[in-house]
């Protein structure tokens, strides 16, 4: 009999947590789980899910517009939110239920509670302590706002899944995913919003061409406004419940709500962590070796709280790799290279690969094919949004290492590029591969002529 209460004490219940815990326990490890706040974590709770659905919604009121053109009359459109919003939460407490039973059904101990670790093999959940072979930190991550005077006043991502009003009038500040998806989400609702990034253009590390055309995609929407090089000074409230903004172009407006999408930290607050000899990176992140073990050898980390990549199936692959390799004897890697990731802004963005410049720091000489083009729904709903592919291809070796697109669906089709890409597709096979007509994506294999090669 072990002298541990539990093989494995997991610090988390989001996409890690949930993952490395169910494998564990089917591996035969005891297993117990804490979580403090929700089933399934950011992603199921105030991430990727409510996000996606929110984008769905979003997209209607174009859906409407553009059905004009192919013979219907939709009457006089109108939104709710408090349907949306109460909609998406009955979701949410679906999925919140289907993880509790997920873990029971693995014989995972699920202990709904806050834990804060007490020594190497110790964590205390609500006072109750608990000892464990090993223990797993994969407590996410945690909205950043910066200091100014006023940033009490902002909401993030956590609350704007819950506001009781919608805002007729809002402020989204940064330029990475969640400012981008929320623009969309927002002004597709009916919200005027402006969209405010300190840099020249936002989605800093994706391709230039990518970022460009994006930014004139969205620049199309009437009550849409992006402005770059701007950032917040200062907000105060006024006694109507508004917000009045103070920006460094010397502008002042007037809102609703202020959205503070400016990245995350990892979540290690009050987590114990000065009880034991657990090393952070300059950011924060909880630092780990290529097995997750952390410094301190009886504690193992995953998923946002050591900072590799913020994605979903990112944090399940490295808690799934984890619990094979301590409780079924393998050995996986994790390979971060070319992982798909999809913007949920409107339109879409799908990439895998390296951008642009990044092929060009790497490889000598690279053949970049690109086309835009009028999807062709568009061609009767009279839109003038037009779809954007690129591949950038190794000269030397014919492979493609970068594939990207602006466009409806752009993330479920870079899907199955990112398979091909993986297995280390040439340009030839791209070519021999014959197309799905009449698709958008069969242009990803119909791109004969390189627009340009770029240097060599
Ligand atoms: P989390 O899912 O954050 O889980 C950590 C859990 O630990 C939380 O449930 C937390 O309550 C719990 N916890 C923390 N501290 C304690 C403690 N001391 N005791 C007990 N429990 C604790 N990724 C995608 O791939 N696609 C998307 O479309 C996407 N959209 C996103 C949209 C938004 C608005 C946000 C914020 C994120 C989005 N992400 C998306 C990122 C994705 O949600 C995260 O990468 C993912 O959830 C990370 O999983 P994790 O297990 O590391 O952490
Ligand atoms: P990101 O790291 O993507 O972007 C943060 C943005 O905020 C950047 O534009 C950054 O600017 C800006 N910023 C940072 N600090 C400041 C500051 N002090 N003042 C003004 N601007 C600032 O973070 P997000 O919050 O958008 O999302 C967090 C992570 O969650 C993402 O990186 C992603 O991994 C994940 N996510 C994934 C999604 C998906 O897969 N579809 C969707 C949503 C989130 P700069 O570039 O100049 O540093």
């Amino acid at each position: 009999m072990s002298e541990f209460d539990f093989d494995l004490f997991v610090i988390g219940a989001g996409s890690g947590g949930v993952r490395a815990s169910r494998i564990a326990a089917g591996l035969g490890a005891r297993v117990a789980v804490a979580e403090d706040r929700y089933m399934g974590g950011t992603c199921v709770n105030v991430g990727c899910v409510p996000k996606k659905l929110f984008v769905y919604g979003s997209h209607f009121a174009e859906d409407f517009e553009d059905a004009r053109g192919y013979g219907w009359t939709v009457g006089n459109a109108e939104f709710d939110w408090r349907t949306l919003r109460d909609n998406k939460t009955r979701e949410i407490e679906r999925l919140n239920g289907i993880y509790r039973n997920m873990l029971k059904g693995a014989g995972v101990n699920l202990l709904e509670g806050r834990a804060r670790i007490v020594d190497n093999h110790r964590v205390a959940v609500d006072g109750q302590q608990y000892t464990a072979e090993r223990i797993l930190i994969a407590t996410g991550g945690w909205p950043f706002v910066p200091d100014f005077p006023g940033n009490q006043h902002v909401i993030s991502s956590n609350e704007i899944f819950y506001l009781d009003q919608f805002p007729k009038d809002v402020l989204v500040v940064g330029g990475g995913y969640i400012a981008v998806e929320f623009a969309g989400i927002l002004s597709g609702l009916g919200a005027n919003t402006r969209l405010i990034y300190r840099g020249e253009l936002f989605l800093r590390g994706f391709d230039q061409e990518v970022r460009d055309v994006l930014k004139e995609e969205m620049g199309e929407r009437d009550n849409l406004e992006l402005c770059f090089n701007t950032n917040v000074v200062a907000i105060e409230q006024q006694t109507d419940g508004r917000l009045q903004v103070e920006l460094t172009s010397g502008e002042s407006l007037l809102v609703d709500q202020v959205l503070y999408a400016t990245g995350r930290v990892p979540h290690t607050h009050d987590l114990g962590l000065e009880t034991v000899d657990v090393e952070l990176t300059a950011k924060g992140a909880i630092k780990v070796d290529n097995n997750f073990q952390t410094s301190e050898p009886s504690i193992y980390a995953v998923g946002d709280v050591i900072d590799r990549m913020q994605l979903t199936p990112v944090a399940l692959a490295e808690g799934m790799a984890l619990a094979r390799h301590l409780y079924g004897g393998q050995t996986i890697a994790m390979d971060y290279d070319n992982i798909a990731t999809a913007v949920f802004s409107q339109p879409n963005i799908g990439t895998v690969g390296l951008s642009e410049e990044q092929a060009l720091e790497r490889y000598g000489k690279l053949r970049i094919y690109t086309s835009r083009f009028r999807h062709m729904k568009h061609t009767l709903s009279g839109r003038q949004e037009k779809t954007f592919m690129k591949l950038v291809v190794d000269d030397a070796s014919d492979r493609v290492v970068g594939c990207h697109m602006v466009g409806s669906d752009a993330g479920e089709i870079i899907q199955g590029i990112a398979i091909a890409i993986k297995a280390g597709a040439t340009k030839a096979t791209f070519d021999g591969t014959i197309g799905i007509h009449p698709t958008a994506a069969e242009e990803f294999v119909t791109m004969r002529e390189a627009a340009r090669t770029v240097g060599g």
